[in-house]
């Protein structure tokens, strides 16, 4: 039996796979002029930073993370031996804990610094059951942005993601945005209290996995998909009647500031995310067009705690990350046709095997000049050239015949037109830039 590609993958195939190179295109390009710009850290991590940071009790964490281990270490534990703390590695499930301990590590915010913009984009990894829409790997494109509290960054970060979706196809009302604070440590320990007094109450009315979030993290009661467990938390209170009024004002301010932009959003206080390191802002995208269940196509939001968790100095944070392959289920679920690789401009065909080497440094000088050229590797006949060139999508074809040569000339043919016509040989660079 042939090996197939693990659970929960997926091969980008070409013709995809210029789409996910299109897609960090658009969004270097966006990102750029807000300032962000790429940095790329390593796909495995010290398990113990997404402990920290994500948070233990977390989903991600406590179920959906990959262990990475050495040969070496996996037989020392089989047998019973232990391994070092830091070579317990696992497989990064989001992007922020790792630019976040580099940004530490590196010290890029230095004390009085402008903010660190930073953007990066790859492959993630997370445990789940997969399903339309959800995988084990799959890839992100995110921003961080470390060491600014304003609410302007919050903002123009949002203002920014909602252009991206845009510039890729996705329109802007078939998006719903949704956001909604989460308080900070003044104000969301006492909200974390009354969910919890108020999930207690209802104890034999939840479902298991909420009977476990209500010690371990009661605000994940609002992501219970459960039908009971949802209509108890419809009533549930709101973290928006608890903030201080520093969080208040924040995220007021906020809020004002998607309103200037004319971003239309919903305010959605049981909004909490997954991962335990939010403060103040959250947000998230959802495509309404979306025929899966799988309907977040990014979101994000403020972490000012999360670089003392993992031991750096106090620095304010903001991030997002979107999710490429839900932003293609939401542009093919809204009709959109995706146009294929472009794979060649011109093909040098051969009309005998003597003029290979003329055609072989045609196609050099072609590809010099920046054009996509191509010529046959398969020793083909000139009919099956000709095919071949088709198949390739090639506009022309330059066809280099012994005769011809032997007058200096060289015909080119437009695929589209059908017309033939002859040039010099040395004048064939620019007649064929020329058609293109
Ligand atoms: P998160 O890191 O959970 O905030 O996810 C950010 C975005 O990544 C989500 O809005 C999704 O678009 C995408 N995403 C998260 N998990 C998966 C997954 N298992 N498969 C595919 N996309 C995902």
């Amino acid at each position: 039996m042939t090996i197939q590609a693990p659970e929960g993958t997926r091969d980008l195939l070409p013709d995809e796979a210029s789409y996910w190179d299109a897609f960090y295109s658009i969004a270097k390009d966006v990102f750029s002029k807000y300032g962000y710009i790429p940095i790329y850290t390593p796909q495995i991590e010290q398990t113990e930073l997404f402990v920290r940071g994500i948070g233990e009790a977390t989903d991600v964490v406590s179920k959906e993370m990959f262990t990475a281990i050495s040969g070496e270490n996996l037989k020392r534990l089989v047998e019973g031996g232990s391994i070092k703390a830091k070579s317990r590695l696992s497989l990064r499930p989001e992007g922020t804990a790792g630019v976040v301990r580099a940004v530490v590590q590196h010290d890029l915010v230095p004390q009085g610094a402008p903010p660190a913009k930073l953007m990066y984009a790859g492959p993630m990894f997370r445990a789940e059951r997969p399903q339309r829409g959800r995988q084990r790997q799959f890839n992100q494109i995110g921003i961080e942005c470390l060491g600014a509290d304003d609410p302007t960054i919050d903002a123009e970060a949002i203002i920014m993601l909602m252009s991206f979706y845009e510039r890729i196809g996705i329109e802007r009302d078939s998006m719903r945005l949704l956001v909604n604070s989460m308080g900070c440590e003044n104000c969301r320990p006492a909200y974390r209290d009354l969910v919890h007094a108020y999930l207690a109450e209802r104890e034999s009315e939840l479902c298991d996995t909420c009977k476990t979030r209500m010690e371990m993290n009661p605000l994940r009661a609002f992501d219970c998909k459960n039908e009971a467990c949802a209509a108890i938390m419809e009533s549930a209170p709101k973290i928006t009647d608890h903030l201080c009024e520093d969080c208040k004002e924040h995220y007021g301010q906020m809020f004002g500031l998607l309103k200037r932009a004319g971003l239309d959003f919903v305010e959605d206080p049981s909004l909490v995310r997954g991962l335990d390191y939010y403060t103040r802002t959250v947000f998230e995208v959802q495509a309404i067009s979306s025929q899966s269940a799988q309907n977040a196509i990014g979101g994000g939001g403020r972490y000012d705690k999360l670089t003392e968790e993992i031991g750096g100095r106090a620095t304010p944070g903001f991030g997002f990350a979107l999710g490429y392959e839900r932003c293609v289920l939401a542009l093919q679920d809204a009709g959109f046709q995706f146009a294929k690789a472009k794979k060649c401009d011109v093909f040098v065909a051969c009309a005998s095997p003597d003029v290979r080497m003329d055609a072989f440094d045609l196609v050099q000088q072609l590809r010099a000049i920046g054009r996509i050229a191509e010529m046959d590797h398969q020793s083909r006949s000139l009919k099956s050239q000709f095919k071949l060139a088709d198949k390739l999508d090639s506009r022309l074809v330059a066809i280099i015949g012994p005769d011809e040569l032997a007058q200096g000339l060289i015909k080119i043919r437009n695929m589209d037109s059908h017309e033939e016509r002859s040039v010099p040989i040395n004048e064939a660079l620019a007649a064929i830039d020329g058609e293109l």
